[in-house]
């Protein structure tokens, strides 16, 4: 069958077609973990390049080419791949994704225990956006906050951005979890000014900690941990972008090349952790001969385990949110990240079923 490029028209085809999006199965609120595509909207820069994902509740579809019927006459003979999560959303303004997705999250914490909110995807894909988005939601609806630490994970190493990007440790507590020792928490009351400042002062020093001006964020994860009054806890992770080694290389013309390649390595190297760790969790929830999953490969999954634990008694409520870009220039990024993201919800609703 001859194959041709998308154009915008046949993917609008191929939307008109489409069936009324499904309900999520199962319901997101008996979810420990929930795993969800944001896809972002298309922006300036997007332009020259066309549409290549269409959300559609839980059914996400990556198109790819068009066979020569479709080029012909539009009907919507779009080759795609389609993906299964959770839920995805490609329209929602920032405070219904809050309240669907996230809300839910704060609520645990707010009972005393524990939750987490990730993003995970390639740079440019929104990760930074959603995440500020949430907290400021957050901080918005009025959620009582008592103390808060920032620290961001650079090249395995885990930096205080709330105590001048001090190095710390990560050390094994009594309780066999990981823990970052020595992490500033700042009370409310004591930091003299409201837990929103304190935040956007740690976001400043993630992106100046180093010495290259280009896109400092994509090379470090960022975590924002905040405390409640009933002693629950919430956490917020930004990570780096989940762009392949090609990327990479395609810095090594720009100043500090070298410092770059590594930390672009470092990065590449704990996400590739954070996918074999994920990968491991689903062949281990299919039941039978039980993978170890190196957790300890990486600070990264060191200081995610708990919340990658999938089974419906996992002591972290999380919610995965997982960011494409919207355009064909993005195609393989958005194949692979999905890729991930579907594993991790296959993972947790074998784990639901065994439960
Ligand atoms: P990432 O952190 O994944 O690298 P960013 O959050 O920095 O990506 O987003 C890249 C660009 O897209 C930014 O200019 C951001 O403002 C914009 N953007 C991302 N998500 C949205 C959204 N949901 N609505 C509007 N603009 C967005
Ligand atoms: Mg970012």
């Amino acid at each position: 069958m001859e194959l041709y490029e998308l154009q915008d028209e046949h993917v609008g085809a191929f939307r008109a077609k489409m069936p009324a999006a499904p309900e999520p199965n199962p319901p997101i609120s008996q979810l420990q973990t929930t795993v969800v595509c944001r896809c972002r909207p298309f922006l300036d820069h997007d332009a020259g390049s066309f549409q290549a994902v269409t959300t559609n509740g839980p059914n996400i579809y990556v198109h790819k080419e068009v066979s020569k019927a479709g080029l012909v006459d539009t009907t919507g003979k779009v080759n795609s791949k389609k993906f299964q999560l959770h839920a995805s959303t490609a329209c929602e303004n920032d405070e219904s994704l809050y309240e669907m997705y996230v809300e839910a999250v704060v609520e645990k914490s707010k009972e005393g225990g524990a939750g987490c909110v990730l993003a995970y995807g390639q740079t440019g894909a929104g990760k930074t956006h959603t995440i500020e988005a949430m907290m400021d939601t957050m901080f918005q609806s009025g959620v009582e906050i008592v103390a808060v630490s920032c620290f961001e994970v650079r090249s395995d190493k885990v930096h205080d951005l709330l105590n001048d990007s001090e190095e710390l440790k990560v050390l094994t507590g009594a309780d066999g979890n990981d823990n970052v020792v020595g992490l500033k928490k700042l009370e409310a009351e004591e930091a003299g000014e409201a837990v929103k400042d304190v935040v956007t002062r740690a976001k400043a020093l993630r992106s100046t900690a180093s010495t290259n001006a280009n896109d400092q964020s994509s090379r470090s994860h960022a975590f924002y941990i905040f405390f409640l009054p009933s002693g629950g806890s919430l956490t917020f992770v930004d990570l780096a972008g989940s762009e392949n080694k090609a990327d990479a290389k395609s810095h090594s013309e720009s100043e500090n090349a070298d410092e770059r390649l590594k930390e672009m390595k470092e990065i590449n190297k704990s996400l590739g952790d954070l996918k074999e760790c994920i990968r491991l969790t689903l062949v281990n929830s299919k039941g039978g001969k039980q993978q170890h999953i190196p957790f300890r490969r990486s600070v990264l999954t060191r200081l995610l385990r708990t919340s990658l634990d999938v089974s419906p008694t996992s002591a972290v409520k999380t919610t995965f949110l997982c960011h494409v870009g919207p355009t064909r220039r993005s195609l393989s990024m958005t194949i692979n990240t999905l890729n991930y993201a579907e594993q991790m919800c296959s993972a947790t609703n074998a784990a639901k079923e065994a439960a």
